[in-house]
């Protein structure tokens, strides 16, 4: 089902009408972005006289300890076992933040953003955290215009995972409407889309498979939740957050055919002629990550969630 049959919902199901808000699905084509254009692990717009952000986290790497173990334990395979180390006992300066996502306005129709502001910047840390988990990522909302002089090129990165920074990619943006989880709906949507269905649970499993939270990185829109529902409320103000960008693990291009096909194809791109396309961004056993705003609060506050 391509966006076009989406966009078609409103008619076809008149309850869900209200409940469709528009995301701009973000289809990343291996690139050599500008630090003006929009890109993931691409260069960003960042003023000169402002420091370049750090994680004051505490750091470690994996390392192998020498011993020897058989797994699973009967089978006579022999790993090394590998460990969990600490490292910021070394003295080594902390790790600055890798530009992972930038975002103007015009490419994104369907993300809000604050007033005044053109470009979303999101951030966060490449390095392995003892506490575990990723690193929360940090957002800013910037005026293109305003933004004065700025950084040549990015700091080098220490201590960083591959898996958490990015290869230099380009959007293919195409805006298109997005639905609430089957949980999220009013009693009287769901017993409309559903109730009369043969099979109700079957249909509730397909609405949410095929229908609702688009499974693609985008911005705006509902966040795609793999069990439940997710729509986190600010502590600031006690109102629902929006989604501003959903990203996924492994972003490759053979992994999505139903979104990649057709955004390769209009780009004019062979998929063949790709050796090793995607971001390649991995988030371990984790599918995808995404970052929640709140609007209303005067410091807009993010949340973000992994599962
Ligand atoms: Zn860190
Ligand atoms: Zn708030």
């Amino acid at each position: 089902m391509d966006g076009t049959d989406l966009d078609d919902i409103p008619e076809l199901f008149p309850a869900l009408a209200s409940y469709g808000r528009t995301t701009t699905l973000l289809n990343w084509l291996p690139a050599n972005p500008g630090p003006h254009e929009s890109s993931l692990g691409g260069p960003i717009l960042w003023p000169a006289e402002e420091p370049w952000p750090v994680c004051t986290q505490k750091h470690g790497h994996v390392a192998e300890t020498g011993e020897l173990v058989e797994s699973p334990p009967g089978s006579g395979q022999m790993f090394t076992r590998s460990a969990f180390m600490e490292k910021d006992e070394t003295g080594e300066p902390e790790p600055h933040l890798v530009a992972v996502l930038q975002l103007r306005a015009e490419d994104v129709p369907a993300l809000r953003f604050p007033a005044g502001r053109d470009l979303l910047q999101l951030l966060w840390c490449p390095a392995l955290h003892v506490e575990g988990g990723i690193q929360a990522p940090r957002l800013y909302w910037r005026d293109s215009v305003a933004i004065g002089k700025t950084l040549d090129s990015h700091p080098p990165l220490r201590r960083s995972q591959a898996e958490y920074v990015p290869y230099p990619c380009a959007p293919q943006a195409e805006t298109v409407l997005d639905f609430p989880h089957s949980a999220d709906l009013p009693e009287e949507v769901f017993e409309d889309l559903f109730g009369s269905a043969e099979d109700p649970e079957e249909a509730e499993e397909t609405y949410d498979d095929l229908l609702a939270c688009r499974w693609s990185d985008k911005a705006g829109g509902y966040a795609y939740c793999t069990q439940r529902s997710c729509r986190p409320v600010c502590e600031g103000c006690g109102g629902e957050m929006e989604l501003l960008v959903q990203l996924f693990s492994q972003r490759r291009f053979a992994d999505d055919v139903r979104i990649q096909a057709d955004a390769l194809a209009k780009a004019g791109i062979d998929p063949s002629s790709l050796s090793d396309p995607g971001s390649r961004i991995s988030f371990g056993r984790m599918e995808r990550m995404a970052v929640f705003g709140c609007f209303t609060c005067p410091n807009q506050p993010i949340v973000h969630d992994v599962q």
